[in-house]
């Protein structure tokens, strides 16, 4: 096993009715910035249940994050924060609107240019303001997580960053308010997760076995319950298990220790800056493209894959390792996400524009060799078309 650190500060409340315990998170004398996304949450009623909750203390709303979420509207909420004296933020959302809290929380209190904060990698932030989370779509484990990804349609860009001062101080999770959710953010929900767990399993052994079993207990979990939640979608329990896991898959548990990838994030990073297509989506069309690209360096952990993830244990080492792609394939199409290119109108002169984009971006030595240049990751796009 590798060398790591392990911390993760977030806590966790979870369950049905656990919003109501927000006054107990949140310092009575705090001044919140409460920031949502395009309305949901107010459709909803989580926005209801949560002023409820707060009855008392000193409120400020800021809703408009989009999916996806843009660089200039989280400036917007920076200036607020200046003008009124906020003194804590509290995301209402999903991943976009948690990422984005993460940014407003480090550019709050960033002297300079906050374009440097995605440049930077997050490595130019040196404090950020406490900010908690309610989660409305499980997906991308932001509530419990330091990572963002923030979009700038004006650079074309759709830049990550990281910092330990960017970890939610607690986080909210009740499964009943996923039950409004359409199919695609379901289906997104699974599929993102899903990925996020692969990123992380989908490389080199490193005898691992704890990291190993509990990752691929996680994507059994997930090939079980994901069509489950779509066909039967207020069964709180499924909705309970999808949601935990969501959040285990990326707070840092299973990469512990391990070589990461992270190629179809980057990958797939270029394809929404480039057209707006679901985070979710993008990582659909690259990963069984990667997987078939990288079977070479990736053979041994395709091979315990294949058995132990989907059971395939008979056929030669190509045959089992073609057998997994396609039933990671599968698993796609069958939650309703289109694993091609062409399922989301990019065609060559959109590859190229992608390839370009990496370049620009500095994303030229991905996955967990470093060894996936521009040039692969155009074979890739290619055989994904
Ligand atoms: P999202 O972009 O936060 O939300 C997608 C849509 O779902 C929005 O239109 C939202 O509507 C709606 N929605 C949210 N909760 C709902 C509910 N309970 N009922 C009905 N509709 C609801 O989706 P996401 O997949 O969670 O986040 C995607 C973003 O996270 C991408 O930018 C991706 O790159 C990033 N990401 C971050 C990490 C990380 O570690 N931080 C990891 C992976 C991906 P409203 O806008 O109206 O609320
Ligand atoms: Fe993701």
């Amino acid at each position: 096993m590798n060398n790591f650190d392990f911390h993760n500060p977030t806590h966790i409340l979870f369950g049905k009715g656990r919003i109501t315990d927000l006054k107990d998170q949140i310092p009575d004398d705090a001044k919140v910035l409460i920031i949502y996304g395009g309305g949901s949450a107010e459709r909803t009623g989580v926005l209801g249940q949560v002023r409820d909750a707060l009855e008392g203390h000193s409120l400020v709303e800021f809703g408009g994050i989009e999916p996806n979420p843009r660089y200039a509207t989280a400036l917007k909420a920076v200036n607020i924060i200046h003008n009124e004296d906020i003194t804590f933020l509290l995301a209402v959302g999903g991943g976009s609107v948690i990422d984005a809290t993460k940014f407003i929380a480090a550019a709050a209190l960033h002297d300079g240019d906050p374009w440097d904060i995605l440049t930077s990698f997050g490595s130019v932030i040196t404090q950020a303001m406490p900010f908690g989370s309610v989660l409305t779509l499980p997906a991308t484990a932001s509530e419990m997580n330091a990572n963002s990804v923030i979009t700038n349609p004006e650079k074309g860009a759709k830049l990550p960053f990281r910092s330990a001062h960017c970890f939610p101080v607690f986080s909210i999770l009740d499964p009943e308010v996923t039950y409004t959710l359409p199919d695609r953010q379901i289906a997104n929900g699974v599929a993102d997760p899903f990925v996020h767990i692969i990123e992380q399993y989908l490389t080199y052994p490193v005898n691992a076995p704890v990291q190993d079993g509990f990752a691929e207990t996680m994507m059994r979990t997930l090939i079980d319950l994901g069509p489950k939640a779509l066909a039967n979608p207020k069964d709180y329990e499924i909705r309970a298990n999808l949601m935990w896991t969501a959040t285990l898959a990326l707070n840092g548990l299973i990469g512990a220790g391990v070589p990461q990838d992270w190629a179809s994030h980057m990958i797939g990073h270029e394809i929404t800056a480039y057209n707006d297509t679901d985070h979710a989506r993008t990582l659909a069309v690259v990963l069984p493209s990667l997987m078939n690209d990288q079977r070479g360096p990736k053979c041994e952990k395709l091979l315990q894959y294949a058995a132990n993830v989907w059971d395939i244990r008979d056929g030669s080492d190509n045959e089992r390792i073609d057998a997994a792609i396609d039933a990671t394939r599968a698993f796609f199409e069958d939650l309703g996400i289109k694993t091609r290119l062409s399922d989301y109108d990019v065609d060559a002169s959109g590859i190229d524009h992608i390839v370009a984009a990496l370049k620009d971006h500095g994303m030229t030595e991905l996955g967990e060799h470093g060894e996936i240049t521009p040039k692969d990751a155009r074979r890739i796009l290619e055989a994904a078309a």
